[in-house]
């Protein structure tokens, strides 16, 4: 699909660190927010997606990633999630790191092991009093608590909170040797970030979007589409360089 030209070339000891947003989930049909049809034009993110919607209207927060955990327990993996778990499989343990804005759970579904979720995931819930991280899929009626009494909510980053594991992500944009970014809008703060940080360490930028991001001029390379149809022909390019060279 790609003249060997059109795509970064990659070693065995690459250090390779991937962002991914909602974008790649939209194949296996997981709403984007932002995309027309997204879940923005259904709700308002000050309703169901901060700490202030939370303290108002509990049950309603609920009654919202209840349905979300409910779709997400129906859906797959696409090809795109797929490409992604060989690659890293191909690569010196390690040298990947899969940095997602997603709360599915479908990369670790499709195989994918060093997975950072930086807005949290769907199918975990903390306590609001002693802060308790528990996993469960289970679909509330009500508001859930803990066993210290505590109301439960989504272990998920709303609006208005801090991401989860910045620090380590700023090392490994630092250190690596190419950045992926794919199905993300570049709008999300501070995500939308991480593309210049890397490109002004140096590092290889290369971007996969249904359409041209906000932060398009930071990629050195840019394939315009959807990432199942994308994404495997450039892990395949990948990893045939890599086994002709042996490297
Ligand atoms: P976004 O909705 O702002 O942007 C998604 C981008 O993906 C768009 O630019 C769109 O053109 C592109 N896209 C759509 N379909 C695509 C496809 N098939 N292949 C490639 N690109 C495609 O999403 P974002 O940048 O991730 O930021 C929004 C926030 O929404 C994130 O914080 C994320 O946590 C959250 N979110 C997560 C999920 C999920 O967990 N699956 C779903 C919706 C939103």
């Amino acid at each position: 699909m790609f003249e060997s030209q059109s795509v970064p070339p990659i070693s065995k000891s690459s250090k390779i660190v991937v962002l991914t947003g909602a974008g790649i989930s939209a194949e296996s049909g997981i709403r984007t927010f932002r995309d027309a049809g997204g879940m923005w034009e259904q709700y308002r993110a000050e309703d169901i997606a901060t700490p202030e919607a939370f303290d108002r209207d509990p049950e309603t927060v609920w009654e919202f990633y209840n349905e979300r955990r409910r779709k997400a327990g129906e859906v797959q993996p696409n090809p795109a999630h797929r490409a992604l778990a060989r690659l890293e499989e191909h690569l010196l343990p390690g040298n990947f790191t899969l940095i997602t804005q997603n709360v599915d759970n479908l990369h670790r579904l499709a195989g994918s092991k060093n997975v950072l979720h930086m807005h949290g995931e769907l199918s975990k819930v903390r306590c609001t009093k002693c802060a308790n991280v528990s996993e469960t899929m289970e679909l509330f009626e009500g508001i859930p608590y803990c066993d210290c009494g505590g109301m439960l909510r989504p272990d998920v980053v709303w609006f208005g909170e801090m991401p989860m594991f910045l620090e380590e992500t700023q090392n490994h944009l630092y250190m690596c040797d190419l950045f992926l970014a794919i199905g993300t809008s570049g709008h999300v703060h501070p995500a939308a970030g991480f593309l210049q940080t890397a490109k002004s360490a140096g590092v290889v930028t290369v971007g996969v979007n249904l359409e041209e991001p906000a932060n398009v001029r930071y990629f050195d390379f840019f394939f315009c589409g959807k990432a199942g149809g994308i994404l495997p022909s450039l892990v395949d390019n990948w990893l045939e360089a890599l086994s002709t060279k042996g490297a």
